[in-house]
């Protein structure tokens, strides 16, 4: 790769950064629907150690850290979102227990049967569900639990525009039976599955997402890879208009055998 390619790809990948790091989340979610996995999962005491995995600026592991009482550690890909991720959990007066590192999920840095939770929002796409819920379960003590959305088809069949932009985003994307077999065949127990409700795609993601375009558009105003980026993620916000009661994400929490 030449040099001047190199610094494209860059600034790219840098744009990416700062056009999420204006969001509260980075994917999907609410704090109601955080809570209400999180009810699914046995208790945890002080010495229980929950990993967020793909953790962004910590959105939903606050919503854990202040309903738990254990310690949590947040990986993320992105240096930016974990510096965003450590000053929230220390303005929360959190910093103690709850503490975010770059990392990879392809190579967690945990003791095998370490972990009493993995905590995984709007992530696990990254390194592949399968992939993901097989690799990460020897990181869980027996007993231990896994919760995890991810993205879902909620009828057998759907319309070609929907369908071949997922086929090109994420392949892996399957029915709500497939998923659940998966981790049945991956050692878990299928504990729940709930598709999170419309509002945490609209109020609690691209609703923000207006506002963050705005500020965006205004300091990159004529950049075009700043105005392809921010036309991308508007041209997904009306493909989940137009098609969301073929798919959504889906809550999946199991329990490792
Ligand atoms: N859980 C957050 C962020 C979801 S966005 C939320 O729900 O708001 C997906 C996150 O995965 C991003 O923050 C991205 O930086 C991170 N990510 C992507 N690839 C990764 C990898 N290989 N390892 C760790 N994190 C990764």
């Amino acid at each position: 790769m030449s040099d001047e390619n190199k610094s494209i790809h860059e600034f790219d990948f840098n744009l990416i950064c700062e056009y999420f790091s204006l969001l509260e989340r980075q994917g999907p979610g609410s704090p109601e629907q955080t809570l209400n996995a999180l009810s699914f999962v046995g208790p945890l005491s002080e010495d229980a150690h929950i990993a967020d995995i793909g953790c962004g600026t910590g959105g939903q592991t606050m919503v854990l850290a202040r309903n738990v009482p254990a310690k949590i550690t947040g990986i993320d890909l992105f240096l930016r979102f974990i510096e965003l991720f450590n000053a929230n959990a220390l303005n929360l007066g959190l910093g103690e227990r709850v503490k975010g590192i770059v990392g990879d999920m392809n190579i967690l840095p945990f003791q095998e049967e370490e972990l009493d939770l993995i905590w995984s929002e709007g992530a696990i796409y990254n390194i592949g569900f399968e992939r993901g819920i097989t690799q990460w379960r020897k990181f869980l003590k027996p007993g231990g639990y896994l919760a995890v959305t991810e993205a879902s088809w909620f009828t057998d069949n759907r319309p070609d525009e929907i369908h071949d932009f997922w086929m090109n985003a994420y392949p892996e994307i399957d029915t709500v039976p497939r998923k659940v077999a998966q981790i049945q065949q991956a050692g878990y127990i299928p504990i729940a599955t709930f598709i999170l409700p419309e509002t945490c795609w609209t109020d609690h993601f691209y609703v923000p997402q207006m506002k963050a375009r705005e500020i965006f558009l205004q300091k990159y105003r004529g950049n075009p890879m700043a105005e392809g980026l921010a036309a991308n993620e508007k041209h997904e916000a009306e493909l989940y208009a137009k098609y969301k009661d073929y798919y959504g994400y889906v809550f999946y929490i199991g329990k490792k055998i």
